[in-house]
């Protein structure tokens, strides 16, 4: 196998997930934002968080990361206030605290695990393509 830095890995694990978060909610070509409803085509959405995973620990945490336009994701800071709302409501209270406390959390990948969380989610959207 051939040797990559972490942070090629990481970057490598993250284009995967969220491709896979954008592509699971496709719709006719189309997928929604989930904090304001507007729908784009998959280039034009990322994938946001719903709590800042600066250290790693809820980065890869599909539970709490959805699409979102760049109007919500970058220049409305990831309107937070309506995604957390959202989410408590689908999660319940409990699951949510559950996860904010998760992200507190400061947690180390090494390199191979970045390349196995790419290689998890190049496999479900190979699933999705084929259904
Ligand atoms: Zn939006």
């Amino acid at each position: 196998m051939k040797k990559i830095t972490k942070s090629k890995a990481k970057k490598k694990a993250w284009d995967a997930f969220s491709l896979w978060i954008r592509q699971s909610n496709e719709q006719g070509g189309l997928i929604e934002c989930y904090t304001c409803g507007k729908f784009r085509t998959l280039k034009e959405m990322s994938a946001g968080h719903a709590i800042g995973g600066r250290n790693n620990a809820v980065l890869f945490d599909e539970r709490i990361v959805k699409p979102q336009c760049a109007g919500c994701n970058i220049f409305g800071r990831g309107q937070y206030q309506i995604f957390a709302y959202k989410l408590i409501k689908e999660l319940g209270m409990g699951v949510f605290e559950d996860i904010l406390t998760k992200s507190r959390i400061p947690v180390q990948y090494k390199t191979y695990q970045y390349q196995e969380i790419e290689k998890l989610y190049k496999d479900k959207l190979e699933r999705l393509v084929s259904l």
